[in-house]
């Protein structure tokens, strides 16, 4: 249940808890479906599916998606950064990187919102370079107003078109809204106040 007042700084609640969470769901199965077709579990070489959430964004919906998923999975976590100055200003970088070997294992990537596809083609480029078997991408919001690389999205929760900056279930604005159980846009009143 939502309070009938928003928290200071929220629009509009575009996904609610439901939502969410039958989106989710649906996701799971469609994941669950497409790798029982793919890999086996009664073959020899056959190694659970690597979840690898991007922090922060994606840690509740990283939570949410492996636990409606009933093929074994091994989560893990990566958090990338871009340098702001140096040699080589808006480069991408770990600053923590997944401790589980990629190699010919079958990879997810799980993130909370796909916006200039610079951070998954990244990490793409990353794990092949490890020797994954496949790299799947699972995202939650597909925002497309901004995007500067082309990327190849396998599962997709929601799609949107416009260019608010969206919070909660994970998405935060300076730290804020993460805990909020729907996903809603910020007013841009609240970006320019803490500007
Ligand atoms: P990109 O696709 O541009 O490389 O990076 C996506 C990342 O940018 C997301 O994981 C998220 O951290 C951040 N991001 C992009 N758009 C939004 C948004 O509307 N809200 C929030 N909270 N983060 C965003």
């Amino acid at each position: 249940m939502y309070s009938k007042t928003l928290p200071a700084g929220i629009d509009k609640i575009l996904w609610s808890e439901t939502k969410i969470q039958r989106r989710v769901c649906e996701l799971a199965a469609e994941i669950e479906q497409d790798y029982l077709k793919s890999i086996s579990n009664k073959h020899p070489r056959y190694q659970p599916i690597v979840a690898i959430g991007i922090l922060k964004g994606a840690f509740i919906f990283l939570a949410d998606l492996i636990r409606a998923i009933s093929v074994p999975v091994e989560p893990d976590f990566v958090r990338v950064s871009s340098y702001s100055m140096g040699v080589n200003p808006g480069q991408l970088h770990f600053v923590h990187d997944a401790k589980t070997s990629l190699k010919e294992r079958h990879v997810l990537i799980v993130e909370d919102i796909v916006d200039t596809g610079l951070t998954l083609s990244f990490l793409a480029n990353e794990f092949k370079k490890r020797g994954a078997a496949s790299i799947k991408f699972c995202a939650l919001i597909d925002k497309t107003c901004r995007r500067e690389k082309e990327v190849q999205l396998d599962y997709v929760g929601f799609h949107y078109s416009g260019d608010a900056f969206l919070v909660g279930y994970g998405l935060d604005y300076e730290e804020m809204y993460r805990n909020l159980i729907y996903i809603a846009t910020l007013s841009p009143s609240a970006i320019q106040s803490s500007s």
